[in-house]
């Protein structure tokens, strides 16, 4: 599977900073054909919109979310868990809603959604992550969460997977910050790493791909880049990959 990584910014991104780097928000299309997360600043990024036929959502906030960018890649189908995905309307969009744990196939793919440890405003909403697989290769696609649920542990059971995208909003130096709950540093991604090659859940080689980076917790792409030991891929917006 062919991923590019369309945004590799959290939040806080609304433009170029100071040093004149710039990431969009996060979203990662697949193949051409499905992108995860349709957001505010995506579509000057997308090299084909008329070939994306699905959409699948991590969660609502509005760094991940947009209607308008929905309606400008429609007709398509849009793929949500199912405590929100009733409240997403538009012409020419299919809405499914999704169930942890129940795959669903798309554009070649099969998408397994799964628990995240994140929450938007809605307090009933579940956000997702996603174990995607294609072609005997498998992606753990987890962005917005801090951690892995236990759930989400036993749903990846005994599946080896061959490359992750992880959250890495926070840089090293997070003592102290309350997005720990909700967001990963890439110490915390690198404590996970330990685990899951001890238990032979990740690949020795796989690529681990960071994204979702705040602007004000990280140095610049290069610094960043110095600072990070393989497997770790520090993600770019256009960066395209390989799994
Ligand atoms: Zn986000
Ligand atoms: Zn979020």
């Amino acid at each position: 599977m062919k991923l590019t990584f369309l945004g590799t910014g959290a939040a806080d991104w609304n433009g170029p900073d100071a040093r004149g780097e710039y990431r969009r928000l996060t979203s990662t299309l697949l193949d051409g054909r499905l992108l995860i997360d349709a957001t505010p600043t995506v579509l000057d990024m997308i090299p084909d919109p008329a070939a994306i036929t699905d959409v699948f959502y991590t969660h609502s906030h509005g760094d991940h979310f947009s209607v308008d960018a929905l309606k400008a890649l429609a007709p398509c189908r849009v793929y949500a868990h199912g405590s929100w995905a009733g409240e997403i309307a538009g012409e020419g969009l299919t809405v499914i809603p999704l169930t942890v744990g129940q795959p669903v196939e798309a554009a070649g793919f099969t998408m397994i959604p799964m628990p995240s440890n994140h929450s938007t405003q809605r307090d009933y909403e579940t956000t997702l992550h996603y174990l995607i697989e294609k072609d005997g290769k498998r992606l753990l696609y987890a962005t917005d969460g801090a951690w892995l649920l236990n759930r989400e542990h036993h749903i990846i059971g005994k599946k080896v997977l061959d490359a992750a995208v992880f959250d890495a909003t926070i840089g090293d130096d997070c003592d102290g910050d309350w997005r720990i709950f909700e967001h990963n540093s890439i110490d915390m991604i690198r404590l996970m790493l330990k685990s899951m090659h001890r238990m032979g859940r990740l690949r020795e080689d796989a690529p681990v791909f960071l994204t979702h980076m705040a602007r004000t917790l990280h140095p610049d792409q290069a610094a960043l880049e110095a600072r990070t030991e393989k497997p770790f891929v520090v993600c770019r917006d256009g960066m395209e990959a390989d799994v």
